[in-house]
């Protein structure tokens, strides 16, 4: 068999892979060895399974593979983060962040090439879309993390202690592939990552989210950015379809539906001058009032397509001390890894646009600088 016929067990869920193992004549709890030694260990080599008999390891590297993305880079930050540049089949990078903390590190992890949804402080929608991640695209970013830190679930003092689907992409428009994969990452036999410490981000595609508590529970960030429609209708555009009064309710229903109590975060990113000012903080106490959260606010990072700015560091305690003195949880998430571009919404990868939109801005940022047109 070709390497191109062979199956990738990388990234199958559990159910998956025993119906590959019944269906090759095998029994189902091979897969139960195999998964141990993909996530567990870190192997990718049928011969060195070595509770699996030789005639099984022989047929199964003749019939599938574990195969995992290209890396294509890693930097590492003077602060401890990293950020691995990764090939997708697809021939566009994306980039996947680990971001060390006390106690616990992050992992930043994509789901798509590009983004097709163009918030308008965001890089990597500048980039336009190319393709949905597959699954073990997906895995595979954690996958190679946790091997470069040798970092295997049984450990005990494992570096990669939660993930976050917050890299390139929005991860409710490739919902099967990141349901496989964040499920992947809290299976006992997979990552065994706690369920409050894997988070799914969006920006709100309602239908999506709706279907979400039937296939997964994991934890949920909400892409919040403005306390009204019109301004997230200009910030973030999918507000035009799902709008606050349909997506906020959609939220609650998905955190009442999980088993225990969560609370949902509530990201914002504070621009100058845009959404930092104190009327929007009032606007935003009572639009959560009734919605169990914390909320986590985000310095806009820069970046060249932008003309954006940063809220300076006083406007962005006063919003901060506005949502604390009414009660809410709010933490000011700091930039990590901005010597390596890993900041938030400093993504960019290498996306080989569909959309024809990259060539767009940057045909304006052009006319802008050469001053042919009004600013
Ligand atoms: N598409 C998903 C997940 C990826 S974006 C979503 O939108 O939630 C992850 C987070 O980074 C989002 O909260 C997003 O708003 C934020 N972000 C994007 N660009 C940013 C920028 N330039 N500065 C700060 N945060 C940014
Ligand atoms: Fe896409 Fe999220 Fe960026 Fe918006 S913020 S363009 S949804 S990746």
């Amino acid at each position: 068999m070709s390497d191109a016929q062979k199956v990738n067990l990388l990234g199958l869920p559990r159910p998956m892979l025993e119906a590959y193992f019944e269906s090759i004549g095998e029994k189902k709890f091979r897969a139960t060895q195999v998964m141990k030694w993909i996530y567990h260990y870190g192997v990718d080599d049928f011969e060195q399974m070595t509770n699996l008999g030789k005639g099984l390891r022989t047929k199964l590297s003749e019939c599938a593979e574990i195969r995992d993305p290209k890396v294509v880079s890693c930097d590492h930050s003077a602060d401890g983060t990293r950020k691995w540049i990764i090939e997708v089949a697809s021939g566009s990078c994306v980039e996947t962040v680990f971001i060390p903390e006390s106690g616990r590190g992050t992992l930043c992890v994509s789901s798509q090439a590009g983004c097709a949804l163009d918030c308008s402080f965001c890089s990597t929608g500048k980039q336009g879309f190319n393709s949905d991640l597959t699954a073990a695209e997906i895995i595979g970013q954690v996958w190679i993390a946790a091997k470069s830190f040798n970092n295997v679930p049984h450990k005990q003092d494992r570096s990669i202690t939660n993930v976050v689907m917050m890299g390139m992409g929005e991860p409710l428009l490739n919902f099967d592939n990141v349901v496989a994969s964040m499920n992947l990452m809290m299976d006992d036999l997979g990552f065994g990552l706690s369920k409050r410490r894997v988070t799914l981000s969006t920006s709100g595609v309602v239908p999506a989210l709706k279907e979400l508590g039937k296939y997964t529970d994991v934890s949920l960030a909400l892409s919040l950015h403005a306390p009204n429609n019109a301004l997230r209708n200009e910030l973030v555009p999918i507000n035009k379809r799902y709008p606050l009064e349909v997506l906020l309710p959609a939220c609650q229903d998905y955190m009442n539906g999980l088993a225990d109590k969560r609370r949902i975060t509530i990201e914002y990113t504070l621009i100058k001058g845009v959404n930092d000012q104190q009327q929007h903080a009032e606007e935003l106490i009572p639009l959560l009032k009734n919605i169990p959260c914390k909320i986590n606010l985000i310095p806009f990072n820069p970046f060249s397509l932008s003309s954006y700015q940063r809220p300076s560091n006083n406007a962005i305690r006063r919003f901060q001390e506005i949502l604390l003195a009414a009660g809410y949880n709010t933490t000011v998430r700091k930039t990590r890894g901005d010597d390596i571009d890993a900041a938030c919404g400093q993504l960019a990868g290498k996306v080989q646009d569909r959309t024809r939109r990259s060539q767009r801005y940057l045909n304006q940022t052009q006319l802008i600088n050469t001053k042919q047109l009004p600013v």
